[in-house]
């Protein structure tokens, strides 16, 4: 056994100090990345990703995504044909992204996606840092090499590094993290989000300067994130991408129906590990770490990624920043207290209680 006497931080434990700016207007900040890999370039205008989960990414919500600029991944909780199908339906062939795992079936699923033209493959498990990963990165770089291979979940710089040795293109960090997840009180593992994005940022600076022989991994910070403010926090912290799972659930495109409950309509967010979810898609169920609930029906996709954007870019503008890489350059994190975070939430309501 061995104890890290460090305390590990989440978003709210962090406050970003606002820096001087000379930005007239905020219309004109850049939040592209431009994406190369084995001599194919992928441009984002957004770096949001939406999950590969069953109740927020299929064809309709990739496609939203895309034409948003930024990237949808279907998910791989239903049968191969149907998920080749659905990729099928994406309209943007470059931006064709769909997930796998990294057992059982998992070459004959990859094979038909690629068929259907895939571009972004996602290897798609709760532990990343394992060895089957591993095995499923070399395969697909060696048998694929024309695909863009995102890996995780991992939470520590040396499974980052892991990774990258293997092949990967992009690494999701945090673990136990996610708004419907259940992994932390079920099995005491995990790391907060922000925690994950600083450290396997340390892991990338060093893996770049040893200079190795596949290309340094993206970083895409997954799980948690619950407003725009999370988003802008993981961006200055060093993520590349945020992949979203509840900020984009209840929307137009997510699958499933809308109901209407108390006179309120809603849809349903389901994690992958809940049991609603594990019995929809395989009948059964066994070690459940996460739950399944109903939110709010939200509208478009594409007025909530507006809405979203238009705070990330408030945000960059409050770091003096007209760029991604601006935002990381210029930001400086205080941590803060308990009391400062209440204080950053409106609490006139609290006074007259
Ligand atoms: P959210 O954006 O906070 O809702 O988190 C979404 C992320 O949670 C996904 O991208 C996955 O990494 C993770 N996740 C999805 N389903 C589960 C689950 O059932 N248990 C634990 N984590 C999950």
């Amino acid at each position: 056994m061995r104890i890290i006497n460090k305390e590990v931080l989440s978003f709210d434990d962090v406050i970003l100090e606002p820096q001087y700016s000379e930005l007239i207007t905020r219309k004109n900040i850049d939040t592209s990345i431009e994406v190369n890999y084995s001599n194919n370039t992928l441009k984002f205008n957004i770096p949001i990703i939406s999950s590969p989960m069953s109740t927020v990414t299929e064809a309709h919500m990739s496609n939203a995504m895309i034409s948003q600029g930024g990237l949808g991944i279907i998910h791989r909780y239903n049968t191969i044909e149907f998920q080749a199908k659905l990729l099928g339906y994406v309209n943007h062939r470059d931006y064709r992204a769909a997930a796998i795992g990294a057992t059982g079936d998992y070459k004959e699923r990859l094979s038909e996606l690629v068929k259907n033209d895939l571009s972004v493959v996602c290897i798609d498990i709760a532990h990343g840092d394992h060895i089957l990963m591993e095995k499923a990165i070399e395969f697909i770089r060696s048998e694929y090499p024309n695909l863009f291979v995102i890996a995780g979940n991992v939470a520590t710089g040396n499974a980052y590094k892991r990774l990258a040795l293997a092949g990967a293109h992009a690494i999701r960090t945090s673990v136990g993290s996610g708004s419907i997840c259940t992994t932390r009180i079920q099995t005491g593992h995990g790391i907060p989000t922000f925690q994950a994005i600083l450290d396997c940022y340390e892991a990338k600076r060093e893996y770049t300067e040893s200079g190795n022989d596949y290309p340094t991994p993206y970083i895409v910070a997954d799980g948690g994130i619950k407003n725009s403010g999370d988003i802008v926090k993981s961006l200055a912290a060093g993520a590349d991408f945020v992949m979203l799972g509840s900020m984009l659930s209840g929307t137009r495109e997510t699958p499933g129906k809308v109901i209407v409950q108390d006179g309120k309509k809603m849809k349903r967010y389901n994690g992958m590990a809940s049991k609603t979810a594990q019995k929809n898609w395989k009948g059964s169920y066994n070690s459940i770490e996460g739950v399944a609930s109903y939110v709010p029906y939200k509208g478009t996709t594409s007025k909530v990624i507006n809405e979203i954007m238009s705070n990330v870019r408030s945000g960059m503008s409050y770091s003096g920043a007209n760029s991604l890489q601006e935002l990381y350059d210029n930001a400086v994190f205080r941590k803060q207290t308990p009391s400062s975070h209440t204080e950053g939430n409106p609490h006139i309501f609290n006074r007259n209680k």
